[in-house]
């Protein structure tokens, strides 16, 4: 049987695969098994941030795997502390709970907000207000968080105490939080999964001031956003804001499973020994590969990721078969004339990898990603959203 068989016989189908079988790769080249290469404009969604087997990344694994690749959170592990001690001096947040994927960083903000919300206001203040056409995992209480009905159905009932919003308007925003007793308000500044959608910058800091004016809990999920992806180390450093949960994971240990909550002064101590844990959480080879990352994502660094964003956009500005470009930094979703599902396959063909997001073709190259693989990257997207003649 091939691969592509066995795969299909044994592993559960939750996805739709292209029928390619990628065995190896360096920085934004990947190599399929008919030593076909193509240029990574994915990064394993945002997840790889400095490309595939980037040599300081590696490094610091082997580095770290050669010493103890695992150690129960019973004991004290150096990478753990200091990538800790780096998030927190980078952002100004005071702790981090170190889990292993976005739903999961995404399930300790919110259980965060509602111990915090229960101990200072009461046990009926549980409401974790959400952003219609978000997206925050897969678990059942990240799935609720989640405001897009169709991720829903057939997982009935999902964990209650969630309401979601729609985008813009502030009105709705502070009538539900009133009547829900909201604990908390969360949302991506920049909604990935939902379409590469900016969210309006006065809209997010009406919802940032309203909900310290009411000790609402405001919960940024920088899942997709985070560790430079947008051109700033966070998003919500981009939109004037001081949010007081931070959730992030893909980007962060560029390729490892990691998962990061950072949380600010007013819930800092919200958890005690026992309140919350991961067996796997703040893995000492994830946080090496972290600290690695995130060493390396300095202003000069940053301002290069904008730059990059900056030539997207202009190189994809007036393009025949290009209606829009959204998004920030290396986070770009194009709208296509053509279906983005069509773009998509016609630009694999002829080497690059893209994602979707709805109904864009949406861009996540590694941060490094050098100049020459992203202009040929453009003339391959191009051409593919090229009407016929
Ligand atoms: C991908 C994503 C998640 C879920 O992350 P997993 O690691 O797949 O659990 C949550 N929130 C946002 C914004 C994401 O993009």
């Amino acid at each position: 049987m091939s691969i592509f068989e066995v795969d299909k016989q044994y592993v559960a189908g939750t996805y739709n695969r292209f029928p390619v079988e990628i065995v190896s790769g360096k920085g934004s080249v990947v190599t399929d098994v008919d030593g076909k290469e193509y240029i990574d404009m994915g990064s394993g969604i945002a997840v790889t941030s400095f490309g595939i087997a980037d040599d300081v990344w590696q490094q610091a694994i082997i580095e770290q795997i050669g010493k103890v690749q695992h150690m129960s959170n019973l004991y004290y592990t150096e990478p753990c502390a200091l990538l800790a001690e780096m998030l927190c001096k980078k952002t100004g947040f005071k702790k981090v709970f170190f889990s292993n994927s976005g739903a999961e960083a995404n399930e300790c903000a919110i259980k965060a907000a509602r111990k915090y919300s229960a101990e200072k206001k009461g046990a009926d203040h549980f409401t974790i207000v959400t952003m219609k056409n978000g997206f925050h995992g897969r678990t059942l209480t990240t799935l609720a968080a989640t405001g897009q009905e169709h991720y829903h159905e057939l997982y009935q009932p999902l964990t209650p105490g969630f309401v979601s919003v729609t985008p813009g308007d502030v009105d709705e925003l502070k009538k539900v939080c009133e009547e829900t007793k909201a604990a908390a308000i969360m949302v991506e500044c920049i909604q990935g999964e939902g379409g590469v959608l900016v969210q309006d910058a006065a809209y997010i800091r009406t919802a940032a001031e309203y909900a310290k004016e009411n000790d609402i809990i405001l919960i940024v999920d920088e899942v997709q956003t985070g560790n430079g992806r947008t051109g700033a180390l966070y998003s919500y450093m981009q939109y004037g804001i001081e949010p007081d949960v931070v959730s992030t994971a893909k980007g962060l240990a560029g390729g490892l499973p990691l998962g990061a909550t950072m949380l600010n002064e007013k819930v800092q101590n919200v958890f005690g020994f026992g309140d919350h844990g991961s067996t796997f959480g703040g893995n000492p080879v994830s946080c090496a590969a972290a600290l690695s990352i995130l060493k390396r994502l300095d202003d000069a660094f940053l301002a290069e990721v904008t730059a990059k964003g900056e030539f997207l956009r202009n190189a994809f500005a007036d393009t025949e078969g290009i209606e829009a470009v959204s998004g920030m930094g290396l986070m770009l979703g194009l709208k296509t004339v053509k279906p983005a599902g069509e773009v998509v396959a016609t630009c694999m063909a002829n080497g690059v990898l893209c994602l979707t997001a709805k109904d864009k073709v949406r861009l996540l190259p590694a941060l490094n990603i050098p100049m020459p693989a992203l202009e040929k990257a453009v003339e391959v997207i191009k051409e593919a959203c090229r009407l016929a003649d």
